[in-house]
């Protein structure tokens, strides 16, 4: 098929933080050397913003350091005012604790909602002449022809039907050739995988590890007496996890009587019963957080995993034609729960190191490495160094964890063993301790609402004749090892209700899918114990349209 071609200097794949600061400063940093350099991103969005979720407490340094006067842009803040409170919670019960570990302290950082500063951060980057093409999923690497040297990526076919015939309305992807592609596709990004496959760049590494977050935005009434109690950004722990699942509570305060509130599970979690999302039920339902939102209304939820590996997962960061920024090369820095400031401080390090590589016409996975130079001598290396066992802390059980946690607090992070061994997440289930699972009750569809009332507040929608962008290559591994040995956990650990199992006629099982609900949270993909389930993007546009949370 002859497809378009369009060449640019550098391409940018998905317009989350990292990638929309990399572009502006690249720009700029080119208009300052009087050089004119063409710059694309390309996002699966419908918009800008529209599937970026994040907590999100943002600490400012990277934001201030790319964009000085930032608030005479307009940046969307929604509290700056932040004091922290950290809860152990027991079923019924709370404990604030006397302490808040340094790392948890948010003086001087913003609650944002991160769908929000994307597309503000997208008009700056129009404004600095940056092309921005939403609703365009790359769905390909493009290499040279010796398959060692990335070229650019292809995006997707519009028009497909589910059998995967060409409709009326058949638009053929483009291909979006450049010197330099830089993939900030976030967490467990599908092309990564392919060309990190293919590269190897995960060669040596630890495996790559996940949190999956629920989210909500809730209006609270203008009377709630959270607006002027002594916190505005509450951290949870201990129930409904408990001691033994890695994850918490997160409750911040938004502009217009609005807070945002959401639970984080670790995906390395054993138990086949969990489902995060009646874990979140559960929070919501806990008297701490039941007392502040009691009246609101649920305005917008979504979900999503974040990389929360750190130091040890981090990826080979270059090879020929490409980098690799933000959540994509676990750049998060889990300890202290944020990820946005070193993802943005990481796009701007490969902006730097694409210009002077573009300049010397040189961008060779050597030339680039110059960009690992730059991470290894930034304040991003100095977070993730500090934190680089945390993760693991987290993830031992019952008294243990504090143990660890005590240790490596004295130790600059090292503790007793450095590095702590990191499992992979589609291998810690644990088989057979099947229960039937308690599902939280008392839902009224306005501040407590079932999985697919969650969809309908994510503003989740997908063209419904597509190919389905699930991939499941063995079927009967669902309905054979997986139900027998797990009980066919996706049906749980997907927020948007994809997956279920019906029982036919003559009791044979069959798992039905309805992608049209997917929240691109990408928990299935990792989670899934027979790595059975590959997850590819839909057609350019569909999933969730997040505008506040
Ligand atoms: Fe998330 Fe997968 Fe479910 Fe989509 S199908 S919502 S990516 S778990």
């Amino acid at each position: 098929m002859e497809r378009e071609k369009l060449e640019f200097d550098v391409l940018f794949v998905g317009a989350g933080p990292a990638n929309l600061a990399g572009a502006i400063h690249l720009k700029k940093l080119a208009q300052q050397q009087g050089r004119d350099i063409e710059v694309c991103i390309i996002e699966k969005a419908e918009s800008i913003g529209a599937h970026s979720l994040s907590g999100a407490v943002l600490d400012p340094k990277a934001l201030i350091e790319l964009m000085p006067d930032f608030r005479e842009k307009g940046c969307p803040i929604e509290e700056t005012d932040l004091r922290d409170g950290v809860f152990y919670l027991t079923a019924t019960g709370q404990l604030r604790l006397p302490y808040t570990p340094p790392y948890m302290h948010n003086k001087g950082c913003f609650i944002i909602s991160l769908s929000k500063f994307c597309a503000w951060l997208a008009t700056i980057a129009e404004e600095v002449g940056v092309n921005i093409f939403p609703g365009f999923a790359g769905v390909e690497a493009l290499y040279d022809e010796a398959g060692r040297r990335v070229i650019g990526v292809r995006t997707g076919d519009k028009g497909v039907n589910k059998d995967g015939k060409q409709k009326s309305t058949f638009e053929p992807g483009v291909d979006l050739l450049a010197n330099v592609t830089v993939f900030g596709e976030g967490p467990k990004g599908s092309l990564i995988r392919e060309v990190g496959t293919k590269l190897g760049i995960f060669a040596g590494r630890m495996p790559q590890v996940f949190e999956t977050a629920v989210k909500e935005v809730i209006e609270i009434p203008a009377a709630s007496p959270f607006l002027t109690s002594p916190f505005t950004v509450l951290h949870t722990f201990g129930y409904p996890l408990g001691l033994n699942t890695k994850g918490g509570g997160f409750l911040y305060r938004m502009k217009e009587n609005r807070v945002s509130l959401g639970l984080v599970v670790g995906l390395d979690y054993e138990d086949p019963v969990l489902e995060p999302y009646q874990e979140f039920l559960r929070l919501k339902k806990h008297p701490l957080i039941a007392d502040i939102i009691r009246d609101g209304k649920v305005l917008q939820q979504g979900a999503k995993t974040l990389a929360a590996g750190g130091l040890y997962t981090m990826p080979q960061l270059a090879v020929d034609g490409a980098l690799f920024v933000g959540d994509s090369a676990s750049m998060l820095n889990v300890q202290r729960l944020k990820g946005i400031h070193t993802a943005m401080k990481s796009g701007m390090l490969a902006a730097e190191t694409i210009l002077t590589a573009v300049g010397k016409g040189d961008v060779s996975a050597a030339a680039l490495g110059g960009y690992r130079v730059k991470v290894d001598g930034s304040w991003i290396r100095k977070e993730l160094h500090a934190a680089r066992n945390f993760g693991q802390a987290l993830s031992q059980k019952g008294i243990a964890k504090f143990i660890t946690l005590g240790a490596q607090f004295v130790t600059g992070g090292r503790g007793f063993v450095d590095p702590m061994n990191i499992p992979d997440d589609a291998a810690t289930l644990q088989a057979g301790h099947f229960r039937p699972p308690t599902q939280v009750q008392d839902l009224d569809g306005k501040l407590y609402l079932d999985k697919l009332t969650g969809v309908y507040f994510s503003g989740t929608k997908h063209e419904e004749d597509q190919p389905c962008h699930l991939l499941i290559p063995d079927t009967e591994v669902c309905v054979t090892r997986c139900w027998d040995t797990f009980r066919s956990p996706c049906t749980r650990f997907c927020p948007g209700q994809v997956y279920e199992m019906i029982q036919e006629e003559g009791g044979r099982r069959r798992l039905k899918l309805t992608p049209s609900n997917c929240l691109h949270c990408k928990t299935c993909e990792i989670k899934d114990p027979f790595k059975n389930i590959i997850w590819s993007c839909p057609e350019g546009g569909g999933g969730p349209n997040y505008s506040i949370v």
